[in-house]
């Protein structure tokens, strides 16, 4: 199996807008533009909202019949690791190794020295088409390189292989990530990640390192946007150069973690993949939830009552709901309206204040955020969320396509 050249990671909480997501890379497809839709849910998402792999599959698959989508389309199974891999295996056919636990790990001194040796010929000064400078490293920083990575690849290469015994070779796509970590990664820890990758013989046809800046979920990116803009060229030159130096898969491409609403690096990422021509797989998690609620805002009544239950229940148990979330959110509470001042909001408002505007001056950044997390609130509402999101379909699914086509794809693949 062979991941296009672009893929757009359309995770859905509730498995209820596969039709929307699509229609906005149906409207790509009839500007020229082909990206492969990739539906991915992690273990934590179906554990907290009580879904099943099996679920993400049928929802892929009746959108896929509904809108006669004639392209490839994948099931991920986001963010596995080895111990909850098996319940994946059948439904998806795109696998996440999340192997950023084992970064740092420690590994036997014999490993570390025949990676060493293997790639001693890199130690030096190395020259990577498309970077416009020298990279240069001695022995020691290899050696610390393989200290701090190694574990985290063979712990991918143990992954893969249980995958492949089970579902046979080439019939699923293997992506590998590291993004989960304090550390942005260098590009030249890029580079020995990937040579490391192939001495491990996995045919990754993505990888998702951490870059410099904070990617918090559901909001802009946090940091330097000219240091990022250059670590993502040099990131592409290495994975260009990597694919020819190590054999790896010929479209092994970079992927975006927590990819939504990054819209003050869309302009920059444009630019690098016309000018290295490369591909990318860009992944936008909790997005459609938040368009979920947007559009029940929006439709007033029942769906406006819905909404500002969800926001209210999630302002007394924020705790609970960013703990796991704790490293990609930054909520400043002082800045939350009070459940009392939102109840007399209209659906206007509230959309306002939700919705990722940074024009409008009702945008509220921290509301945004706490409500990103607050979707185990709709989960335990049950049937009455689930039948608002019937009732006012079309109103949500407008929202779901405009964001992701409006907002997403077109700074991001036309611009
Ligand atoms: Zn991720």
């Amino acid at each position: 199996m062979i991941l296009e050249k672009y893929s757009f990671g359309i995770g859905d909480r509730f498995g209820r807008q596969a039709k929307a997501q699509l229609a906005a890379l149906i409207k790509a497809k009839q500007q020229g533009l082909e990206i492969t839709p990739v539906w991915n849910k992690s273990y934590r998402e179906h554990t907290i909202i009580g879904t099943k792999p099996a679920d993400t599959r049928k929802e892929a698959d009746q959108a896929v019949a509904a809108c006669g989508w004639d392209g490839p389309y994948f099931v991920d199974a986001d963010h596995i690791a080895l111990m909850n891999v098996d319940q994946f295996i059948e439904a998806s056919d795109f696998f996440t190794l999340d192997v950023a636990d084992f970064i740092g790990r420690p590994v036997a001194e014999s490993d570390i020295a025949r990676f060493v040796k293997k790639h001693s010929k890199y130690i030096g000064t190395l020259e990577i088409a498309g970077i416009g400078r020298r990279l240069k490293f001695g022995r020691e920083q290899v050696e610390a390189i393989a200290t701090k990575f190694l574990s985290a690849v063979m712990q991918a290469g143990k992954i893969y292989r249980h995958i492949r015994r089970a579902r046979g070779a080439d019939n699923f796509i293997i992506e590998v990530s590291m993004d989960e970590t304090d550390q942005p990664q260098t590009p030249v820890e890029l580079f020995f990640v990937l040579s490391a990758i192939a001495d491990e013989g996995i045919p990754a046809q993505t990888i998702a390192p951490k870059f410099a800046g904070r990617f918090n979920k559901g909001v802009d990116y946090v940091g330097d946007v000219t240091r990022f803009a250059k670590q993502f060229e040099a990131d592409l030159a290495v994975v260009s150069f990597a694919i020819k130096e190590f054999g790896l898969p010929r479209n092994l491409k970079l992927s975006i973690h927590s990819g939504s609403d990054k819209f003050s690096i869309y302009g920059p990422i444009n630019k690098a993949l016309k000018k290295f021509d490369a591909g990318l797989h860009l992944k936008t998690a909790g997005t459609t939830w938040l368009e979920e609620l947007t559009g029940l805002a929006m439709a007033g009544g029942d769906g406006l009552d819905i909404a500002k239950k969800v926001y209210a229940k999630a302002i007394s148990r924020i705790d609970e709901l960013a703990s796991p979330y704790a490293t990609v959110i930054d909520i400043d509470r002082a800045k939350l309206p009070a459940p009392a001042d939102v109840d007399k909001w209209d659906g206007l408002k509230f959309a306002s204040a939700l919705r990722h505007d940074q024009s409008s001056r009702d945008y509220n950044p921290n509301f945004r955020q706490l409500l990103h997390i607050a979707y185990k609130i709709a989960a335990e509402m049950g049937q009455r969320y689930l039948k608002a999101l019937a009732k006012y379909e079309v109103i949500i699914a407008q929202n779901v396509t405009e964001n992701i086509y409006e907002r997403h794809i077109r700074p991001i693949f036309i611009a």
